[in-house]
């Protein structure tokens, strides 16, 4: 169903190579918009963010609706304005098994405070396993994704080979990337097992399966377009308010900046889980052993984890097999 939230692919042409003038028009428009609104004063983005929480309510009413909660910054203030508004939706918690236990205490304890039910859904499969199986999330979704399947043999894309090429290089492999048999034998003999599974299998999976069972299908997330280019092209694409196969994704503090979600919690008087403060002072919270980005930053999740919690990171590294897959993608560790 359609709302005045939401935006059509058929409307900007996203999956037509050929589009029209004023499809091109639009999608530069639209990339527009947001960066007038992220500009927007803060109270307005207020204003903005409850406008979305309540036409999600009134479209699929209350009861199909829940707050995705990670006990991080961004799904904190997410909640406290939902929790303004008078709703006591019920909250998810994704624990993959590899949330900050600082997160987790947090989630518990700020659901308790405000009356809110709390569901924790875990995955069937633990971590290691999915490693074991299938491959360490390492690099980055995309070319996690495309090692994967060479590691099968899979040919790929002539601009999917442009994108990974880079990454075979800094593994050692100075074939030719179109080779896809010689990439395969390459990777089999180094061991760099490497793919993206790991989000489906912890994440995606388990709360598709929960939406199943709770019959709630109506995700409301605390996402922001400050975050990465793909949340800014999902919304240019899709708008605050969208509909999947199987569900129906909400986005009211798209506009909030990273200022926007400190100065919230200072009107408030919000205190964050502690990993946002003294000594950690983390920027987001999520996997804390994700190889996901982790090439490209001195401070990385393996070397912060190492400084909050070194008995954790030494069983990450040795037990979990970390240590071995970060020395061949030469990825720091400490
Ligand atoms: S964020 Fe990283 S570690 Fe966490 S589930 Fe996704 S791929 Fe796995």
């Amino acid at each position: 169903m359609r709302s005045s939230f939401s935006f059509q692919d058929e409307e900007t042409g996203w999956n037509n190579p050929k589009k029209t003038k004023k499809q091109k028009e639009l999608l530069s428009y639209r990339g527009k918009v947001l960066n007038q609104r992220m500009a927007y004063p803060f109270d307005y983005k207020i204003t903005l963010a409850k406008r979305r929480i309540q036409a999600a309510i009134d479209q699929y009413g209350e009861e199909d609706c829940y707050v995705s909660f990670s006990g991080g910054k961004d799904s904190t203030i997410l909640s406290h304005l939902v929790l303004s508004m008078g709703y006591k939706l019920e909250h998810v918690f994704s624990n993959t098994r590899l949330e900050y236990p600082e997160c987790i205490k947090f989630s518990k304890e700020w659901c308790k405070k405000n009356g809110i039910k709390l569901n924790l859904v875990l995955p069937d499969i633990l971590p290691h396993e999915v490693w074991k199986k299938h491959g360490y999330p390492m690099f980055s979704k995309e070319i996690a994704e495309l090692l994967g399947r060479m590691w099968l043999g899979y040919k790929c894309h002539p601009k999917k080979i442009k994108k990974v090429k880079g990454f075979l290089k800094r593994l050692g492999y100075n074939g030719d990337p179109s080779d896809s048999k010689k990439v395969k034998n390459f990777l089999k003999r180094k061991g760099l097992k490497i793919s993206s599974k790991c989000c489906y299998l912890l994440k995606k999976k388990p709360m598709k399966e929960w939406q199943k069972r709770s019959g709630k299908k109506v995700a409301i997330m605390g996402v922001r377009a400050e975050e990465s280019q793909i949340r800014r092209t999902v919304w240019v694409r899709k708008g605050c308010i969208y509909e999947t196969k199987d569900q129906v994704v909400v986005h009211p503090i798209i506009f909030f900046t990273e200022k926007d979600i400190f100065e919230y919690a200072k009107k408030y008087d919000i205190r964050f889980a502690d990993i946002y403060y003294e000594p950690h002072n983390l920027k987001r919270n999520g996997c804390f052993c994700c190889g996901f980005g982790c090439h490209m930053t001195e401070e990385n999740n393996f070397i912060k984890l190492k400084q909050m919690n070194p008995q954790l990171w030494a069983s990450i590294m040795n037990h979990w097999g970390f240590s071995k897959i970060c020395e061949k993608c030469n990825v720091k560790i400490e």
